[in-house]
């Protein structure tokens, strides 16, 4: 058996966040990970020297309304800069042949230099080596004797935590932790009800040795109802990096690589030209294949934005001794990288605050 003040579940962003915050007012903790990596639905395709040059998670930010993000980067002293939207996008399949029109981009967005992966390094390197264990998946919760959490994950000693976070998506703690039986039917009902934002999407990165798009007045941005991508944008990092990312429309169960692989090159090239023949990358990352980030609720229902949920997902449960954090329990942008951030925050002060006043 061991022992923490506070014990956080999943390290990605929202328990990155909490377990920054937790450490910044004195309060070590211990983050637990399923996975052997951390950042979650946050993961980055890098170059041979570790280089990001290309999101295969998010990409966007919106400053202007979402106000935790850019106090966060000024923080970590991360930069942003704009998502490439001049020229005419390529509309695809609403005719007959792609057509070239403008088609304004979103107000306002903003992508993270070199990516959020750096989001992800940043909040990470301020945390002692001992803080993140990964390759630990929780599988239950139960009530000590002494009122404490007992934590067990397979392979690992019982952790006992003064309170605990849980940072994993919505619906895996409800198809895959079990709870203290105080706990009440309706609030794991709730649970198993949140759909994690993007968990069943499959994105695509395209590299190419050149932004080819932009020389014929392409903004590289794509709106198809042929498919396989239903859009498609222009993706080159600040230091120059050509690349398009895009978004697939084909359901999980058919998503095999090289077939898919194929068709996504065949309409770049049908929508921006020949030079879309000769990519110099192409990497598709399937969130459905995420073991701890899709759950079957996710993968087998129709994609959902999450609403905002009730406050029961941002209250104190169990005595003030858990809390959830992921992104989707926020009140502002749930779901959103603005929502990990906010519910981590306010997780980890709100735990931090009766651990001191437990002291
Ligand atoms: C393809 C894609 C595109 C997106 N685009 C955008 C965008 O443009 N802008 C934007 O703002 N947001 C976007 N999002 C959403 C954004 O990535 C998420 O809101 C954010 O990363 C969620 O962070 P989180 O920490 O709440 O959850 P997650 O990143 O899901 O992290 C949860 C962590 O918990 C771990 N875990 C799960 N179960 C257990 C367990 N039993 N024990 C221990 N650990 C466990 C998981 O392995 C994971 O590391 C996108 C997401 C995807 C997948």
């Amino acid at each position: 058996m061991t022992e923490t003040q506070l014990a956080i579940i999943g390290a990605g962003l929202a328990g990155l966040t909490a377990a920054r915050v937790a450490h910044e007012t004195g309060i070590p903790s211990r983050l637990l990970e399923a996975s052997d990596r951390i950042g979650g639905r946050i993961d980055s395709l890098r170059s041979a020297g570790g280089g990001i040059v290309g999101d295969l998670g998010p990409t966007w930010i919106w400053p202007p309304f979402q106000p935790g993000v850019p106090r966060w980067l000024e923080k970590l002293g991360l930069d942003t800069f704009e998502q490439y939207d001049h020229g005419e996008a390529v509309l695809d399949g609403f005719a007959d042949g792609p057509v070239r029109q403008p088609l304004p981009g979103q107000h306002g967005m903003a992508r993270i230099a070199p990516g959020p992966g750096a989001l992800v390094d940043a909040m990470a390197a301020a945390l002692p080596d001992d803080t993140i264990q990964t390759g630990c998946a929780v599988s239950a919760i139960h009530r000590h004797e002494d009122g404490r959490l007992q934590i067990e994950a397979p392979g690992q000693p019982p952790l006992l935590a003064e309170r605990v976070l849980i940072a994993a998506p919505l619906r895996i703690v409800a198809e895959r932790i079990q709870l203290p039986p105080e706990v009440s039917p309706q609030l794991q009902d709730t649970l198993g009800a949140m759909p994690t934002w993007m968990a069943a999407q499959a994105k695509a990165v395209i590299r190419y040795p050149r932004p080819f798009w932009r020389e014929s007045g392409l903004s590289g941005r794509i709106a198809s109802r042929l498919g396989p991508l239903f859009e498609a944008h222009d993706h080159t990092a600040p230091e120059g990096g050509a690349a398009l990312f895009g978004f697939v429309a084909t359901p999980p169960e058919h998503r095999d690589r090289a077939p898919l692989r194929e068709a996504i090159i065949a309409q770049l090239t049908r929508c921006l030209g020949p030079d879309a023949a000769l990519p110099s990358e192409v990497v598709i990352h399937d969130w459905a294949e995420e073991t701890w980030i899709c759950a079957d609720a996710d993968r087998h229902g129709p994609p959902e934005h999450p609403r905002v949920g009730p406050d029961a997902l941002r209250a104190g449960h169990l005595d003030g001794r858990l809390w959830f954090c992921a992104a989707e329990t926020a009140e502002q942008s749930p779901g959103l990288i603005e929502g990990a951030l906010l519910a981590g925050e306010a997780a980890a002060r709100a735990a931090v605050q009766r651990l001191q006043g437990a002291a």
